[in-house]
Order: C-alpha cells, then structure tokens, then sequence
C-alpha cells in the first residue's frame, strides 16, 4: 500500500469514528424530541455525547462536525439544568442538530467501507428549499434503513451524482431558489447519465401543465403539488427503490438430451435468469419443490414419458396451475403443436431454438406470470404475502429445512391497541401504520425471510436458516427501532409498538409450529406488549 492510500485509509478511519458519535449524538436528540418534557432528564447524556463528538471532530479535523457540535453544546449550555425546553431553544436546537445530520449523512457517503447492514443500498438523495423538512424525512428514511443525503445547492448535487448515482432524487421543483430552478438541475443532471434517475418532484407554488411536463421530460415519476407529507413521500421512495430491482426468473428446464440441457443452461445464464436443469423427468416432483420455478420448459420427447404428460401432472398441482410451460422440440408439425398446446402448455419453440427467441419468450411468459400471481399471493394494503400463500411458503421452507438439515423460525407478531391508533386517528392513518410496518420489515430483514401479512394487524414472517437466539435478536431490533419511529398524523405525531411470538421448528408441521408461535405472542402481550418472547419446543 503507497503512502497516500495509507494515509486515505487512517482518514476514513478517523472519519467513521466521528460519524458514530455523531450518530449516538443523534440518537440521544431523537429520544427528547419525541419527548419535550424528558430534556432535564438527558441534558447529561446529551452534553457529555455532545462534548466528546466535537473533541473527536477537532482531533481529526472534521471542521463540520466540530462546528455543528459546539452550536449543540452552546445551547444546551446555555439552558437551565432542570428546565424542559421552551418553543424557541427547542427549534434552535433542531436547526443544530439538523445541521449536524446533514455533515453526518454527507461524510458518510463518500466513505465507501460503512457497515454494510446499515447502509445496503444506493443512496436517496433529497434536494428541498425547506431544510427542516429534508432533514425530518432523513430522519426517517434512516429508520427505514434509506441511506439518504440531503443538499443545499445544485452544485453539491451534481457533484454527488457524478460520484455516486442514487437511486432517486426527491426534488423541489424550486430548489436553489429561483422558479424552476430544481427543473433546471435535473436537466442538465440527466444529461450526464446513460440512464435517467428516477425523480420524485414536489412543490407548493406551481402544479400548472408546462411545469408538469418539463419535469416529466427529464426523468419526473412523479409531481406532488402541493407537497406532501413525509409519510406519503417515503411510500413513493420506497417504491422506486424496491421496484427497480428485478429479480432473476427462476427457469426449471426438462431435457433428456444433456447436450441441449448445457446449451439452455448457458443461455438462461447468461441472459441473467436462475436456470435449474434436470435431464431425468423423474426428477420433476422434487425439482418442483424445490426450486418453484416460475417458468417451466419442457422437451415433447424423451424416454418413458412425453412432455404433454409431464405437463399434465405438473398442472394437476393447484400451486403450478399457472405456471407457464413453454415446450421445446424439432416437431414442426402444426397440428401436433396445436394439441400440445391444449394439454397445458403456453407456447411452442421449435429447435433449433434462437436463443434470443427464447428469451423474449420467457421474459413475456415471465412478466406476465409474475404479475398475475401478484394478484393472487399478495395482500393489496402492504404488497406482503396473503395468509395463505404465507402459509405455503412456511410449509416449503419446512421441506428445505428438512432436507438441508437446516434450523428454521417462525415470527407472528400483532400490533400493540392498534384499535386505538384507529379509533383516535383515523382508518386511514391505521392503514398508512401498517404499510409502514411491512416497508420496516422489507428493509430491515434478508431477501431470503418471508413476509406475511396474517391477518387485520397481524403479520408472521419465515426466517430460514436462522437460529432462534438469531432471530430473538433481530426481531427484538426491529421491535426497538419500530416503536422510536414517529407515525405522522397531519401535524401531529405518534409512535406505535408491535408484540412478537418466535419459535424454533421442531420437526413437526407447519400447523403446530404455527401455533407455538401464536402461543408466544400470547405471552408477550400477556407480559405487557412490546416484547419478544419465544418459546421452547
Ligand atoms: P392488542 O394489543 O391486544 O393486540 O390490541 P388491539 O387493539 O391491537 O387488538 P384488537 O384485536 O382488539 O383490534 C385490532 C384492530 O385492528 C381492530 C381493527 O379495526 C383493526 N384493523 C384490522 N385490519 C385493519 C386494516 O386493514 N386497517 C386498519 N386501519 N385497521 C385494521
Ligand atoms: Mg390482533
Ligand atoms: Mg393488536
């Protein structure tokens, strides 16, 4: 390693420290703002956490953070020990810790080496005229598990996007000051990258037509007038940022010919799709299981069986009635085709296949699939799984914790007087909570849990190879964090709790493990709520 990268190295190093004060500063702040009265109670923590982030920033010569550090300390200095705040120091100090966010969020993002389960993803970036407004949303967006940095010019801006594209940009359509001149930014932004970002545009003062079509020219998804809550703001990010991933196809192909199964497999491969390959056709059931293709390929001639006959069995299956089955053979004859078709097959390739034929058609088949069995497995309030599909997926994951000789948990978890949250806020709001908690969820656990809505305002979720005491602990952090996140009700806010149940499968049926599962909720609101409690077998 050269000298200057040593030298980068200790930097980013320094700077990581500092940055994680500046976060256990921010955390402090969090807890007395949802609590005015509490400040007599924290003015300690607050002032030594304070007072050790700005003697770290001098050290290492990070002159934002000293800076936004000392303004905290001033003021909390300045106030009566044993005295909650009034309105005015209030909204000081939020300037300076707002201030202080803004430093925090920017550094962190050119350090390449942060911690990855905190900030997984690309970055959101936040142009607003209103910076009390952007440094709210960050707020939220960091308990979401968004990484997301907010500017205060176009310049700034630009700057951060040439060196780190970001997944979406949430801009006013006035940033900077001058009308239209956010419009202006992304315009000249966009000319820079092959692939536009995605914009949320938003604005109090203009929603006429030639405004809402120069901002959907230039990568606009879309245009609030008048702006909207962050609640609302954060569904869309959320959107965009989770949308834009395409999963791979999962393709299960049958060919008893090995030559032509290694050919398919190349091409699925390399056209980015997850290809499983069997030449034996007895293999079909347990492949099925296995791998739950969403698109299924099928030679019509192999030894001992037809593929119209695998076809058949395969739709007898309830859980594959809709799976597309595309079939691959050297008959060219129309007829047979026609009445292979008719035995349940979608489409009909003729080999020699084109492989870029081929994967147009499994890219139709698959879209289409996917779409449609969105209508069926999820629930429309929080894009979760139904109950039963839920219900499914435990009973597969039970299959494949047998088979790999894995451990395997299963969470219920209801939340805490949501009649409450209804009765004194509205139905709409409780809607809004529990979209909020599935996108907690989505953020907070790996691709590979499953998410359920159960019921009402219950939700389970499958962790797979997964420990108990793994998933204790996990479930147990999203529990904390969730009930520190501020619920925005117009202009008031509040905060809700969820109980959980957890148990370990046991080599015993999804039903019973269901019902352990339940029996530890039971105990965690029996216990008072707003715990996890989990069960041994
Ligand atoms: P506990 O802590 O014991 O779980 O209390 P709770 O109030 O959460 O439980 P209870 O079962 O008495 O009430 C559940 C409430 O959830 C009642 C119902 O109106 C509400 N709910 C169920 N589904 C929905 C929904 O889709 N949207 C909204 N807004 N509310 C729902
Ligand atoms: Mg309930
Ligand atoms: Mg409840």
């Amino acid at each position: 390693m050269n000298d200057a990268s040593q030298k980068e190295k200790l930097r980013q190093h320094f700077a990581r420290r500092v940055t994680t004060q500046a976060r256990i500063v921010l955390d402090t702040w969090q807890n007395i703002h949802s609590n005015h009265d509490s400040f007599p109670a924290h003015r300690n923590e607050l002032l030594s956490t304070s007072d050790k982030l700005v003697r770290y920033a001098q050290r290492f010569e990070m002159a934002g953070h000293a800076e936004a550090g000392s303004a905290i300390l001033m003021i909390i200095q300045d106030w009566p020990a044993d005295t909650p705040l009034d309105e005015t120091t209030e909204q000081r100090l939020q300037k300076a810790f707002a201030a202080l966010a803004r430093n925090t969020l920017r550094r962190t993002d050119q350090s390449k080496t942060e911690a990855p389960h905190q900030f997984r993803r690309t970055p959101v970036y936040i142009a607003l005229s209103n910076a009390e407004m952007a440094s709210r949303l960050i707020r939220q967006l960091e308990f979401f598990g968004f990484r997301a940095s907010a500017f205060d010019s176009a310049d700034d801006l630009t700057e951060a996007c040439s060196l780190h594209k970001p997944e979406t940009i949430l801009m006013d359509v006035n940033f900077g000051g001058r009308p239209n001149a956010g419009l202006a930014t992304v315009e000249h932004l966009q000319e820079r990258h092959d692939t536009p970002i995605p914009i949320i545009f938003m604005s109090n003062e203009d929603g006429t037509i030639q405004t809402r079509l120069r901002a959907s020219r230039c990568g606009g998804e879309e245009f609030f007038y008048p702006a909207v809550d962050p609640g609302q703001l954060i569904e869309k990010i959320e959107i965009y940022t989770h949308g834009n991933t395409i999963e791979p196809y999962r393709v299960l192909v049958l060919d008893d010919s090995r030559a032509q199964a290694k050919f398919m497999e190349t091409v699925l491969k390399r056209a980015g799709m997850t290809a499983h390959i069997i030449t034996d056709p007895m293999q079909i059931i347990d492949s099925l299981d296995m791998f739950s293709p969403e698109i299924i390929v099928l030679d019509m001639y192999m030894p001992g069986c037809t593929g119209m006959e695998i076809a058949r069995v395969i739709r007898q299956q309830d859980r594959f009635h809709s799976v597309p089955i595309i079939y691959l053979s050297a008959e060219d004859d129309v007829t047979k085709q026609l009445h292979a078709m008719s035995l349940g097959g979608d489409d009909f390739l003729t080999k020699p296949v084109d492989p870029k034929h081929l994967i147009a058609t499994l890219h139709n088949r698959g879209r289409r699939a996917r779409s449609l069995l969105a209508l069926m497995i999820r629930d429309s309030l929080t894009g979760l799984y139904n109950h039963t599909h839920t219900l499914h997926l435990l009973d597969q994951e039970i299959v494949r914790a047998r088979q790999k000789n894995q451990s395997l948990c299963f969470a219920m978890i209801d939340i805490d007087y949501f009649k409450k949250v209804n009765d004194t806020f509205g139905h709409p709001i409780g809607d809004r909570v529990l979209r909020s908690l599935s996108m907690f969820f989505k953020q907070r656990l790996r691709k590979t849990d499953h998410i359920g809505r159960y019921g009402g305002e219950e939700f389970a979720i499958i962790l797979p190879d997964t420990r108990p005491s793994d998933a204790r602990n996990v479930l147990n952090e999203i529990r904390e964090r969730f009930s520190e996140l501020q619920q925005p009700a117009g202009d008031r806010e509040f905060t809700v709790t969820f109980s959980c149940g957890v148990a370990a499968w046991n080599n015993e049926s999804s039903q019973t493990l269901c019902e352990r599962a339940d029996r530890a909720l039971y105990l965690s609101k029996e216990q008072g709520r707003n715990c996890v409690t989990s069960v041994d077998s």
